[in-house]
């Protein structure tokens, strides 16, 4: 009598034919049996194995060079082309998409003991994203509007953070949204706002071709919501540190 484990002991998980699943379909499955959330925008980190990593690095490449292919580009003898498959996975698994794939850095709070209670903006932070439509670059700065609350994190961190979840394919408006439910898990504050101008190579490079234009969008909460002089200090400082800048 022979015996099994279970694929799912295994790690193996195998198609009728004993075939190993691609890991892209293995990582999917066990997304859909937590019930976790794959969307382009969320974050996968807490449900990848170790070195599962690098297997989807070998599985991204095969699939780009499939698609170089089919773009009827002659990989095999142009050496420009050549790696590029892999380069382009590499790019999109650990740089430009590693908000998806890699863990939120290490980011440590602090008790607010002072009770520190005054507004505070940090900008520009330049964010990088890439629109969900067409994979191609949003390139932007984002201003964040504290009043401290239970925790303080340094200054440095919200630029790491707001890395961290706009290196994903995005729309703005809920790159927004997912940065200013991050940055009151970590800290707390009694109000948030965010403010974020970005350019759109969507419109730049493609479609209606026009460079100049820019989207602009924010997000208000606690305190800054229900108090619009408190708003309006945020908008005001944000214009007072664009013009330090001379835009
Ligand atoms: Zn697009």
């Amino acid at each position: 009598m022979t015996s099994t484990l279970p694929s799912s002991l295994t790690g193996q998980a195998s198609t009728p034919d004993s075939a190993p699943l691609p890991v892209s379909l293995r990582i999917r499955q066990r997304l859909e049996a937590a019930g976790v959330p794959f969307l382009a925008n969320d974050n996968i980190s807490e449900q990848l194995l170790e070195g599962e990593l690098d297997q989807l690095e070998i599985e991204v490449a095969g699939k780009v060079r499939e698609l170089l292919r089919s773009l009827v580009i002659d990989i095999d003898n142009d050496h420009n082309t050549e790696e590029t498959a892999e380069r382009v996975a590499r790019m999109y698994l650990h740089e430009v998409f590693k908000g998806r794939y890699h863990h939120q850095p290490k980011i440590a709070s602090f008790p607010n003991v002072k009770k520190l209670d005054e507004i505070y903006t940090v900008g520009p932070i330049t964010v990088r994203s890439a629109c969900s439509h067409h994979l191609v670059p949003i390139l932007g700065s984002c201003w964040i509007g504290i009043k401290p609350g239970e925790r303080v994190i340094g200054l440095s961190k919200f630029t790491r953070v707001a890395d961290w979840v706009f290196s994903r394919p995005h729309i703005q408006e809920e790159a927004v949204m997912i940065l200013a439910d991050e940055i009151e898990r970590l800290c707390k504050p009694q109000g948030l706002a965010i403010l974020v101008k970005a350019q759109h190579y969507c419109m730049k490079w493609r479609g209606v071709k026009e460079p100049q234009t820019s989207m602009v969008n924010s997000v208000v909460r606690g305190d800054f919501r229900h108090d619009p002089s408190l708003k309006a200090e945020f908008f005001e400082l944000v214009k007072q540190q664009e013009s330090l800048l001379g835009h």
